[in-house]
């Protein structure tokens, strides 16, 4: 099944040239596009009236989880650091999940996303309290919406060695079945002996870990006084930065050695300037780490093009980065899905933009557009592996408001027990 979109101003990701004119998009995982000079009768059309056309977004590290905490209750006391907003905030939120909140969650996470132009997630998922199952609910909940996605289960001995086994058997059980990577919490709540079985589940799925680095200087100053050496050189001894699909998000308060260990390994980087932000925790600078960096939004939302603003203009002030680079920062993520020939993000995942502009649009100009003036109310059409998933009147598969509604009493049951 092919489908066609009609007279539109296609922007190719990569090169940034913009031609007006049809588009053929091929249905399914890996389908192609391909500019034509006509639309066959009877075919499937989508009127796009010369709106811009290129390709839809895709969040390197997300926690899905956590959209039934968007305006929770403040917590028993104000958290005065990072290990305190994840002590009193997030596990105190995490080990109350169960199977129904999770699947709440991730489904109102995917509508959210689609609205946004995104549709692929990298999901880094905990419910030490409901493991089991906890992977494949979410990933029903993303591809009933028509989203694709990477997940992982976070793997941690913070809760003791039942629910770390628990963790480990679920995402053993995942990669039997779905590409995926072997999560880990961070390095200051994982022991050697779990670094170890995590190395050793990736290696044997051929794929690899997804971790936060040094999100704080604590998690630096626990590994030093614990296992004598940085953080990445604890991962570099394991084995974890030996494959290309590592993960390792945030990178905030690595040092020049550091640095080098990831530069000349072959893990990617993943930032996330708006969660940083939110947790106070520091500025990501990119010095010495090389290319392999793209960018999350760490559980705050599903918006790639206000997760780039934000990451722009905090680049702006730390490295002056140029709107090119954010650009080039926010579409890495597709040469990391494509390095590792993860399925779902082809080239036949698309948006359409509603995009009135005041200023002519070039190949040149193309990125100072994203950074400052598009945003997620320009998306009007989301097509994922060539079949169109939303549109200015809502999600075509699922019920928007029938979900929504269970979100909220999903929302309202975790809220009583925090
Ligand atoms: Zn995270």
């Amino acid at each position: 099944m092919t489908l066609y979109l009609e007279d539109a101003r296609f922007i190719d990701w990569r090169t940034l040239e913009i031609t007006r004119g049809h588009v053929a998009v091929e249905a399914g995982p890996g389908g192609g596009v391909a500019s034509v000079d006509d639309v066959p009768g009877g075919a499937e059309v989508l009127r796009c009236d010369g709106r811009l056309v290129t390709r839809s977004f895709a969040i390197g590290h997300h926690h899905v989880y956590s959209m039934l905490a968007r305006g929770m209750p403040s917590p028993a006391r104000t958290p005065q650091s990072f290990a305190e907003i994840l002590e009193l905030i997030w596990w105190n939120l995490d080990r109350k999940l169960d199977a129904e909140m999770i699947r709440a969650s991730a489904r109102a996470c995917a509508i959210e996303a689609a609205h946004q132009g995104c549709t692929f997630i990298v999901d880094h998922h905990a419910s030490p309290g409901a493991p089991a199952g906890s992977l494949e609910i979410i990933a029903e909940a993303m591809e009933e919406v028509g989203l694709s996605h990477l997940l992982c289960y976070e793997l941690s001995d913070r809760d003791g060695a039942g629910p770390r086994d628990a963790g480990l058997a679920e995402t053993a059980r995942h990669l039997e079945t779905h590409p995926g990577l072997v999560g880990l919490h961070a390095s200051f709540t994982v022991s050697d002996g779990l670094l170890s079985l995590a190395v050793e589940l990736a290696r044997k799925f051929s794929t690899g870990v997804h971790i936060h680095v040094a999100e704080a200087e604590s998690d630096e100053t626990h590994c030093r006084a614990h296992h004598g050496c940085s953080v990445v050189e604890r991962l570099h001894h394991s084995g974890a930065l030996e494959s290309p699909a590592t993960i390792l998000a945030h990178c905030l308060h690595i040092d020049d050695d550091e640095r080098r260990l990831i530069r000349e390994s072959k893990a990617w980087v993943v930032h996330n300037t708006q969660s940083n932000q939110n947790n106070a925790t520091g500025w990501f600078h990119p010095r010495g780490l090389g290319d392999r960096v793209f960018i999350g939004t760490d559980g705050m939302h599903s918006g790639v093009l206000s997760a780039t603003r934000a990451m722009y203009l905090e680049g702006r002030q730390v490295s002056g980065l140029a709107p090119l680079d954010a650009y080039r920062r926010m579409r890495r993520v597709h040469d990391y899905l494509q390095a590792n020939a993860i399925p779902g993000d082809g080239e036949n995942n698309l948006v359409v933009l509603d995009y009135p502009t005041p200023t002519p649009v070039t190949s040149e100009n193309w990125p100072a557009h994203v950074v400052y003036g598009l945003a997620s109310r320009h998306v009007h059409t989301v097509v994922s592996d060539g079949r169109v998933i939303a549109d200015v009147d809502g999600v075509r598969n699922v019920d928007e408001e029938q979900v929504l509604a269970e979100a909220r009493t999903q929302a309202q049951r975790l809220w009583k027990l925090l």
